[in-house]
Protein backbone atom coordinates (compact mmCIF):
# COMPACT_ATOMS: atom_id res chain seq x y z
CA UNK A 1 0.00 0.00 0.00
CA UNK A 2 1.25 3.64 -0.84
CA UNK A 3 1.44 5.86 1.71
CA UNK A 4 -1.75 7.93 2.44
CA UNK A 5 -1.56 11.58 0.95
CA UNK A 6 -4.25 14.28 1.32
CA UNK A 7 -4.44 17.87 0.07
CA UNK A 8 -6.28 20.67 0.37
CA UNK A 9 -6.33 22.59 -2.66
CA UNK A 10 -7.86 25.83 -2.63
CA UNK A 11 -8.20 28.68 -4.76
CA UNK A 12 -7.02 32.48 -3.69
CA UNK A 13 -9.86 33.87 -5.32
CA UNK A 14 -12.03 34.86 -2.29
CA UNK A 15 -12.56 34.70 1.46
CA UNK A 16 -13.14 31.11 2.00
CA UNK A 17 -16.43 30.51 4.42
CA UNK A 18 -16.13 28.43 7.43
CA UNK A 19 -17.89 25.08 5.37
CA UNK A 20 -14.88 25.36 2.77
CA UNK A 21 -12.83 24.73 5.54
CA UNK A 22 -14.53 21.21 6.43
CA UNK A 23 -12.33 19.99 3.31
CA UNK A 24 -9.28 20.87 5.12
CA UNK A 25 -10.37 19.19 8.31
CA UNK A 26 -11.66 15.37 6.85
CA UNK A 27 -8.17 15.84 4.62
CA UNK A 28 -6.36 16.48 7.52
CA UNK A 29 -8.22 14.18 9.77
CA UNK A 30 -7.98 11.09 7.29
CA UNK A 31 -4.26 11.41 6.79
CA UNK A 32 -3.20 11.51 10.34
CA UNK A 33 -5.72 8.88 11.16
CA UNK A 34 -3.77 6.94 8.82
CA UNK A 35 0.43 8.03 9.31
CA UNK A 36 -0.02 10.29 5.83
CA UNK A 37 0.57 13.22 4.80
CA UNK A 38 -1.16 16.36 4.40
CA UNK A 39 -0.45 18.84 1.53
CA UNK A 40 -1.86 22.56 1.21
CA UNK A 41 -2.03 23.26 -2.41
CA UNK A 42 -2.86 26.99 -3.20
CA UNK A 43 -4.33 27.04 -6.74
CA UNK A 44 -3.71 30.56 -8.25
CA UNK A 45 -3.52 29.27 -11.83
CA UNK A 46 -6.37 32.02 -12.66
CA UNK A 47 -4.11 35.39 -12.29
CA UNK A 48 -6.97 38.09 -12.57
CA UNK A 49 -8.72 36.39 -9.85
CA UNK A 50 -5.92 35.12 -7.30
CA UNK A 51 -4.87 37.81 -4.67
CA UNK A 52 -2.40 37.66 -2.28
CA UNK A 53 -4.45 38.83 0.96
CA UNK A 54 -6.96 35.36 -0.03
CA UNK A 55 -3.83 33.55 0.11
CA UNK A 56 -2.73 34.82 3.22
CA UNK A 57 -5.76 34.50 4.98
CA UNK A 58 -6.21 30.68 3.79
CA UNK A 59 -3.03 30.01 5.83
CA UNK A 60 -3.83 32.26 8.69
CA UNK A 61 -7.22 30.34 8.69
CA UNK A 62 -5.30 26.86 8.86
CA UNK A 63 -2.74 27.90 11.38
CA UNK A 64 -5.57 29.25 13.52
CA UNK A 65 -7.26 25.74 13.50
CA UNK A 66 -4.26 23.84 13.79
CA UNK A 67 -4.21 21.64 10.37
CA UNK A 68 -0.52 22.32 9.48
CA UNK A 69 0.17 21.42 6.46
CA UNK A 70 3.07 18.43 6.12
CA UNK A 71 3.98 20.02 2.39
CA UNK A 72 2.85 23.59 0.93
CA UNK A 73 2.52 24.50 -2.69
CA UNK A 74 1.34 26.68 -5.31
CA UNK A 75 0.00 25.78 -8.24
CA UNK A 76 1.65 28.46 -10.45
CA UNK A 77 5.39 27.58 -9.54
CA UNK A 78 4.35 24.67 -11.70
CA UNK A 79 3.77 25.75 -14.77
CA UNK A 80 6.84 24.99 -16.49
CA UNK A 81 5.48 21.37 -15.50
CA UNK A 82 2.35 21.60 -16.75
CA UNK A 83 3.36 23.46 -19.98
CA UNK A 84 5.67 20.28 -20.49
CA UNK A 85 2.78 18.38 -19.94
CA UNK A 86 1.09 19.58 -22.59
CA UNK A 87 3.21 19.51 -25.01
CA UNK A 88 3.51 16.11 -24.46
CA UNK A 89 0.32 15.42 -24.85
CA UNK A 90 0.15 17.59 -27.97
CA UNK A 91 3.13 15.47 -29.10
CA UNK A 92 1.17 12.70 -28.47
CA UNK A 93 -2.17 13.38 -30.16
CA UNK A 94 -4.44 13.02 -27.32
CA UNK A 95 -4.61 16.78 -27.64
CA UNK A 96 -4.70 19.76 -30.40
CA UNK A 97 -4.44 22.90 -30.62
CA UNK A 98 -7.86 24.28 -31.80
CA UNK A 99 -8.74 27.27 -33.82
CA UNK A 100 -11.66 29.28 -32.44
CA UNK A 101 -13.71 31.53 -33.53
CA UNK A 102 -13.88 34.33 -30.30
CA UNK A 103 -17.32 34.48 -29.49
CA UNK A 104 -16.73 37.37 -27.04
CA UNK A 105 -14.28 40.15 -26.70
CA UNK A 106 -11.16 38.34 -25.39
CA UNK A 107 -11.83 34.54 -26.19
CA UNK A 108 -9.08 32.92 -27.50
CA UNK A 109 -8.49 32.23 -31.38
CA UNK A 110 -6.49 28.96 -30.34
CA UNK A 111 -6.99 27.16 -27.06
CA UNK A 112 -6.06 23.25 -26.42
CA UNK A 113 -8.70 20.89 -26.44
CA UNK A 114 -8.55 17.16 -25.03
CA UNK A 115 -9.01 14.57 -28.14
CA UNK A 116 -12.40 12.64 -26.31
CA UNK A 117 -12.31 9.40 -27.02
CA UNK A 118 -15.57 8.52 -25.59
CA UNK A 119 -17.35 5.94 -24.27
CA UNK A 120 -17.93 5.15 -20.58
CA UNK A 121 -15.76 5.81 -17.39
CA UNK A 122 -16.57 4.52 -14.59
CA UNK A 123 -14.98 5.49 -10.47
CA UNK A 124 -15.77 4.28 -7.31
CA UNK A 125 -15.90 7.29 -5.24
CA UNK A 126 -15.13 6.11 -1.18
CA UNK A 127 -17.98 8.12 -0.05
CA UNK A 128 -20.57 8.10 -3.05
CA UNK A 129 -20.40 4.64 -4.57
CA UNK A 130 -19.72 3.92 -8.48
CA UNK A 131 -20.26 6.68 -11.02
CA UNK A 132 -20.21 6.33 -14.18
CA UNK A 133 -20.29 8.64 -17.01
CA UNK A 134 -20.86 8.78 -20.68
CA UNK A 135 -17.98 10.94 -21.77
CA UNK A 136 -18.86 11.60 -25.08
CA UNK A 137 -21.18 14.41 -23.58
CA UNK A 138 -18.42 16.45 -22.62
CA UNK A 139 -16.99 16.78 -26.43
CA UNK A 140 -13.37 17.99 -26.88
CA UNK A 141 -12.96 19.75 -23.61
CA UNK A 142 -10.69 22.76 -23.32
CA UNK A 143 -7.19 22.35 -21.32
CA UNK A 144 -5.63 24.92 -21.71
CA UNK A 145 -6.06 28.73 -23.25
CA UNK A 146 -2.42 28.72 -24.32
CA UNK A 147 0.64 26.28 -22.93
CA UNK A 148 1.17 28.81 -20.33
CA UNK A 149 -2.47 28.98 -18.78
CA UNK A 150 -3.48 24.87 -18.34
CA UNK A 151 -7.22 25.30 -17.02
CA UNK A 152 -7.92 23.79 -14.05
CA UNK A 153 -8.78 20.17 -14.91
CA UNK A 154 -5.21 20.00 -15.85
CA UNK A 155 -3.17 21.76 -13.14
CA UNK A 156 -5.21 19.77 -10.91
CA UNK A 157 -4.74 16.12 -12.17
CA UNK A 158 -1.01 17.23 -12.57
CA UNK A 159 -0.15 18.22 -9.74
CA UNK A 160 -1.93 15.81 -7.80
CA UNK A 161 0.20 13.14 -9.56
CA UNK A 162 3.47 14.56 -8.77
CA UNK A 163 2.81 14.81 -5.16
CA UNK A 164 1.70 11.74 -5.11
CA UNK A 165 -1.86 12.17 -3.87
CA UNK A 166 -3.57 9.23 -2.72
CA UNK A 167 -6.67 10.39 -2.31
CA UNK A 168 -8.50 13.27 -3.03
CA UNK A 169 -11.39 14.61 -0.63
CA UNK A 170 -12.72 17.31 -2.38
CA UNK A 171 -16.15 19.28 -2.01
CA UNK A 172 -19.05 17.22 -3.69
CA UNK A 173 -19.56 19.92 -6.03
CA UNK A 174 -16.30 18.12 -7.79
CA UNK A 175 -18.13 14.96 -8.19
CA UNK A 176 -18.83 16.39 -12.05
CA UNK A 177 -15.48 17.20 -12.77
CA UNK A 178 -13.68 13.90 -12.16
CA UNK A 179 -14.60 12.28 -16.09
CA UNK A 180 -12.69 15.19 -17.37
CA UNK A 181 -9.97 14.84 -14.37
CA UNK A 182 -9.44 10.90 -14.55
CA UNK A 183 -9.66 11.42 -19.08
CA UNK A 184 -6.06 13.51 -18.67
CA UNK A 185 -5.02 11.61 -16.06
CA UNK A 186 -5.32 8.03 -18.47
CA UNK A 187 -3.55 10.06 -21.13
CA UNK A 188 -0.72 10.99 -18.98
CA UNK A 189 -0.51 7.52 -17.70
CA UNK A 190 -0.43 8.70 -14.32
CA UNK A 191 -2.02 6.23 -11.42
CA UNK A 192 -5.74 7.03 -10.40
CA UNK A 193 -5.91 8.27 -6.88
CA UNK A 194 -8.75 7.35 -4.93
CA UNK A 195 -11.39 10.31 -4.55
CA UNK A 196 -13.89 11.21 -1.97
CA UNK A 197 -16.43 13.90 -2.99
CA UNK A 198 -17.71 14.89 0.51
CA UNK A 199 -21.55 15.81 1.29
CA UNK A 200 -22.89 19.16 0.28
CA UNK A 201 -23.09 21.94 3.00
CA UNK A 202 -26.44 23.53 2.97
CA UNK A 203 -27.28 27.09 5.19
CA UNK A 204 -30.21 26.40 7.35
CA UNK A 205 -32.71 27.53 4.45
CA UNK A 206 -31.40 24.96 2.46
CA UNK A 207 -29.65 26.30 0.17
CA UNK A 208 -25.63 25.63 -0.50
CA UNK A 209 -24.01 27.65 1.53
CA UNK A 210 -21.90 30.22 0.03
CA UNK A 211 -20.40 33.65 0.43
CA UNK A 212 -23.24 35.10 -1.46
CA UNK A 213 -26.18 34.42 0.84
CA UNK A 214 -24.39 35.75 3.79
CA UNK A 215 -22.21 32.02 4.79
CA UNK A 216 -19.03 33.78 6.99
CA UNK A 217 -15.58 33.53 6.37
CA UNK A 218 -14.16 31.20 8.58
CA UNK A 219 -11.64 33.90 10.14
CA UNK A 220 -15.10 36.10 11.24
CA UNK A 221 -15.88 33.62 13.38
CA UNK A 222 -12.62 33.52 14.55
CA UNK A 223 -13.05 37.72 15.38
CA UNK A 224 -16.36 36.64 16.99
CA UNK A 225 -14.34 34.83 19.73
CA UNK A 226 -15.45 31.61 18.61
CA UNK A 227 -12.25 28.85 19.69
CA UNK A 228 -10.91 27.44 17.36
CA UNK A 229 -11.15 23.59 19.05
CA UNK A 230 -14.89 24.61 18.93
CA UNK A 231 -14.71 25.69 15.53
CA UNK A 232 -13.41 22.53 14.12
CA UNK A 233 -15.11 19.53 16.32
CA UNK A 234 -18.22 21.53 14.66
CA UNK A 235 -16.43 21.21 11.13
CA UNK A 236 -15.68 17.45 12.05
CA UNK A 237 -19.37 17.01 12.65
CA UNK A 238 -20.65 18.62 9.01
CA UNK A 239 -21.35 15.00 7.62
CA UNK A 240 -19.49 12.70 9.78
CA UNK A 241 -19.45 11.31 13.05
CA UNK A 242 -17.89 8.64 15.66
CA UNK A 243 -20.51 6.27 15.55
CA UNK A 244 -20.71 6.73 19.20
CA UNK A 245 -22.57 9.33 21.70
CA UNK A 246 -19.46 11.59 21.36
CA UNK A 247 -20.37 15.57 20.40
CA UNK A 248 -17.35 16.97 22.10
CA UNK A 249 -14.01 15.57 20.42
CA UNK A 250 -10.71 17.35 20.45
CA UNK A 251 -8.01 17.33 17.74
CA UNK A 252 -6.63 14.38 18.43
CA UNK A 253 -9.74 12.53 19.80
CA UNK A 254 -10.59 13.04 16.22
CA UNK A 255 -7.75 12.00 14.66
CA UNK A 256 -8.03 8.74 16.26
CA UNK A 257 -11.67 8.28 15.47
CA UNK A 258 -12.10 9.51 11.64
CA UNK A 259 -13.07 7.42 9.08
CA UNK A 260 -13.99 7.99 5.49
CA UNK A 261 -16.37 5.52 5.42
CA UNK A 262 -18.53 7.23 8.16
CA UNK A 263 -18.78 10.33 6.31
CA UNK A 264 -22.40 10.75 5.03
CA UNK A 265 -23.76 10.94 1.59
CA UNK A 266 -26.33 13.44 2.20
CA UNK A 267 -25.81 16.90 2.65
CA UNK A 268 -25.30 18.81 6.00
CA UNK A 269 -26.46 21.64 7.51
CA UNK A 270 -24.27 24.71 8.65
CA UNK A 271 -26.23 26.17 11.86
CA UNK A 272 -24.64 28.78 13.90
CA UNK A 273 -26.65 28.09 16.92
CA UNK A 274 -25.62 24.87 17.38
CA UNK A 275 -22.03 26.13 16.21
CA UNK A 276 -22.10 28.80 19.24
CA UNK A 277 -23.45 26.02 21.60
CA UNK A 278 -20.16 23.77 20.78
CA UNK A 279 -18.36 27.00 21.26
CA UNK A 280 -19.73 27.66 24.57
CA UNK A 281 -19.06 23.81 25.52
CA UNK A 282 -15.66 24.55 24.72
CA UNK A 283 -15.48 28.32 26.52
CA UNK A 284 -16.98 26.05 29.76
CA UNK A 285 -13.92 23.96 29.75
CA UNK A 286 -11.02 26.82 29.98
CA UNK A 287 -9.75 27.63 33.77
CA UNK A 288 -10.74 30.64 34.77
CA UNK A 289 -7.22 31.96 33.78
CA UNK A 290 -7.38 30.15 30.59
CA UNK A 291 -10.75 32.80 30.24
CA UNK A 292 -9.28 35.73 30.92
CA UNK A 293 -6.48 35.46 28.39
CA UNK A 294 -8.57 33.82 25.58
CA UNK A 295 -10.98 36.41 25.78
CA UNK A 296 -8.88 39.29 26.13
CA UNK A 297 -11.30 41.35 28.56
CA UNK A 298 -7.53 43.85 29.15
CA UNK A 299 -9.58 47.09 30.04
CA UNK A 300 -11.32 45.52 32.81
CA UNK A 301 -9.49 45.19 36.65
CA UNK A 302 -8.31 41.57 36.71
CA UNK A 303 -9.70 40.72 40.01
CA UNK A 304 -13.23 41.62 38.86
CA UNK A 305 -13.23 40.03 35.78
CA UNK A 306 -11.93 36.98 37.56
CA UNK A 307 -15.27 36.85 39.87
CA UNK A 308 -17.31 37.54 36.86
CA UNK A 309 -15.98 34.44 34.76
CA UNK A 310 -18.04 32.24 36.17
CA UNK A 311 -21.01 34.37 35.21
CA UNK A 312 -19.98 34.56 31.53
CA UNK A 313 -18.82 30.99 31.32
CA UNK A 314 -22.94 30.28 31.99
CA UNK A 315 -23.97 32.88 29.50
CA UNK A 316 -21.51 33.89 26.55
CA UNK A 317 -21.30 31.49 23.79
CA UNK A 318 -18.40 33.43 21.90
CA UNK A 319 -16.01 35.78 23.63
CA UNK A 320 -17.56 38.85 21.74
CA UNK A 321 -20.71 37.87 23.41
CA UNK A 322 -18.95 37.83 26.70
CA UNK A 323 -17.07 41.01 26.09
CA UNK A 324 -20.75 42.91 24.99
CA UNK A 325 -22.39 41.44 28.70
CA UNK A 326 -18.63 42.95 30.11
CA UNK A 327 -19.59 46.18 28.77
CA UNK A 328 -23.19 46.11 28.68
CA UNK A 329 -25.53 43.88 31.50
CA UNK A 330 -22.19 43.15 33.72
CA UNK A 331 -20.82 46.86 33.83
CA UNK A 332 -22.28 47.76 36.95
CA UNK A 333 -19.41 45.72 38.28
CA UNK A 334 -16.88 48.04 36.91
CA UNK A 335 -18.92 51.72 38.26
CA UNK A 336 -20.80 53.26 40.35
CA UNK A 337 -24.13 53.11 39.29
CA UNK A 338 -26.65 56.49 39.52
CA UNK A 339 -29.82 55.42 40.45
CA UNK A 340 -32.81 57.66 39.26
CA UNK A 341 -35.60 58.40 41.76
CA UNK A 342 -38.85 57.25 39.87
CA UNK A 343 -37.09 53.74 38.42
CA UNK A 344 -36.37 53.38 42.51
CA UNK A 345 -40.01 53.30 42.86
CA UNK A 346 -41.27 51.66 39.80
CA UNK A 347 -42.50 48.52 41.61
CA UNK A 348 -43.65 50.26 44.60
CA UNK A 349 -47.36 49.41 44.81
CA UNK A 350 -49.47 52.56 44.91
CA UNK A 351 -51.19 51.65 48.23
CA UNK A 352 -47.53 51.48 50.20
CA UNK A 353 -45.80 54.73 49.93
CA UNK A 354 -42.33 54.42 51.39
CA UNK A 355 -42.06 50.99 50.49
CA UNK A 356 -39.34 51.09 48.66
CA UNK A 357 -37.66 52.73 51.22
CA UNK A 358 -38.39 50.51 54.34
CA UNK A 359 -36.97 47.44 51.77
CA UNK A 360 -33.66 49.38 51.34
CA UNK A 361 -33.55 50.31 54.99
CA UNK A 362 -34.06 46.49 56.25
CA UNK A 363 -31.75 45.34 53.56
CA UNK A 364 -28.99 46.68 53.90
CA UNK A 365 -29.27 45.94 57.53
CA UNK A 366 -29.47 42.54 56.39
CA UNK A 367 -25.91 43.08 54.42
CA UNK A 368 -23.76 44.61 56.51
CA UNK A 369 -24.39 41.38 59.09
CA UNK A 370 -23.12 39.18 55.88
CA UNK A 371 -19.42 38.24 56.67
CA UNK A 372 -16.48 38.78 54.38
CA UNK A 373 -17.10 36.69 51.05
CA UNK A 374 -20.57 35.40 50.69
CA UNK A 375 -21.83 33.45 48.03
CA UNK A 376 -24.89 34.21 45.78
CA UNK A 377 -26.77 31.59 48.04
CA UNK A 378 -26.12 32.46 51.04
CA UNK A 379 -26.61 36.34 50.28
CA UNK A 380 -30.07 34.56 48.99
CA UNK A 381 -30.74 32.67 52.55
CA UNK A 382 -29.91 35.97 53.91
CA UNK A 383 -32.41 38.40 52.05
CA UNK A 384 -35.03 36.04 50.69
CA UNK A 385 -37.11 36.13 53.93
CA UNK A 386 -37.76 39.79 53.56
CA UNK A 387 -38.79 39.86 49.82
CA UNK A 388 -41.41 36.50 50.71
CA UNK A 389 -42.85 38.00 53.90
CA UNK A 390 -43.87 41.01 51.36
CA UNK A 391 -44.79 38.21 48.84
CA UNK A 392 -47.11 36.79 51.93
CA UNK A 393 -48.83 40.19 52.11
CA UNK A 394 -49.81 39.81 48.63
CA UNK A 395 -49.62 43.61 47.36
CA UNK A 396 -46.35 44.24 45.38
CA UNK A 397 -45.10 40.91 46.01
CA UNK A 398 -40.94 39.95 46.17
CA UNK A 399 -40.37 42.33 42.95
CA UNK A 400 -41.64 45.27 45.71
CA UNK A 401 -38.46 44.21 47.64
CA UNK A 402 -35.83 42.47 45.05
CA UNK A 403 -36.30 45.65 42.14
CA UNK A 404 -35.17 48.66 44.57
CA UNK A 405 -32.96 45.96 45.76
CA UNK A 406 -31.18 45.34 42.34
CA UNK A 407 -31.61 48.50 40.62
CA UNK A 408 -29.97 50.48 43.52
CA UNK A 409 -27.21 48.04 43.53
CA UNK A 410 -26.89 47.97 39.57
CA UNK A 411 -28.47 51.36 38.42
CA UNK A 412 -29.63 49.02 35.18
CA UNK A 413 -32.95 47.83 33.94
CA UNK A 414 -31.23 45.04 32.79
CA UNK A 415 -28.44 43.22 35.44
CA UNK A 416 -27.85 39.78 37.49
CA UNK A 417 -30.13 39.03 40.06
CA UNK A 418 -28.99 41.34 43.41
CA UNK A 419 -27.98 38.39 45.44
CA UNK A 420 -25.41 37.84 42.88
CA UNK A 421 -24.29 41.29 42.45
CA UNK A 422 -23.83 41.76 46.23
CA UNK A 423 -21.95 38.31 46.26
CA UNK A 424 -19.58 39.91 43.69
CA UNK A 425 -19.18 43.26 44.44
CA UNK A 426 -19.00 42.29 48.23
CA UNK A 427 -20.72 43.56 51.45
CA UNK A 428 -18.85 46.75 51.60
CA UNK A 429 -19.52 48.10 47.91
CA UNK A 430 -23.08 46.61 48.16
CA UNK A 431 -24.12 48.47 51.16
CA UNK A 432 -22.23 52.14 50.04
CA UNK A 433 -24.42 51.55 46.88
CA UNK A 434 -27.87 50.74 48.69
CA UNK A 435 -26.82 53.82 51.00
CA UNK A 436 -27.07 55.79 47.98
CA UNK A 437 -30.20 55.20 46.51
CA UNK A 438 -31.49 55.36 50.35
CA UNK A 439 -30.26 58.98 50.30
CA UNK A 440 -31.73 59.77 47.08
CA UNK A 441 -35.16 58.38 47.96
CA UNK A 442 -34.72 60.78 50.80
CA UNK A 443 -36.51 61.01 54.06
N1 LIG B 1 -9.19 24.60 -6.35
C1 LIG B 1 -10.44 23.92 -6.27
C2 LIG B 1 -11.44 24.74 -5.50
O1 LIG B 1 -11.11 25.70 -4.90
C3 LIG B 1 -10.36 22.57 -5.60
C4 LIG B 1 -9.78 21.54 -6.49
C5 LIG B 1 -9.84 20.16 -5.95
O2 LIG B 1 -9.99 19.98 -4.73
O3 LIG B 1 -9.67 19.25 -6.74
O4 LIG B 1 -12.60 24.42 -5.47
Amino acid sequence: MSPVVTRFAPSPTGLLHAGNYRTAVFAYLFAKHSDGKFIVRIEDTDAARSKPEYEANIREALAWLGLPADETYRQSEHRARHRELLEQLIASGAAYVSKETPQAPGDREEVVRFRNPGGALSFTDVIRGRITTDVADLGDFIIARSLDEPVFHFAVVVDDADERVSHVIRGGDHISNTARQMLIQRALDFPEPLYAHLPLIMDRTHKKLSKRTGAKALTEYRDLGILPEALLNYLAFLGWNPGDRREYMTLEELVRAFELSRVQKGSAVFDEVKLFSVNQHWMRQLSIDAYIERGKFDEYPPDMVRKIVPLLQERARTFSEAREMLSGEFSCFFRTPSPDRAKLLAKEPPDRPGLARIALKTLLAAVEALPGEVSAETVKQALMPFADAEEAKGKGGRGSVLWPLRYALSGQERSPDPFTLIALLGARESSARIQNAIAILGE
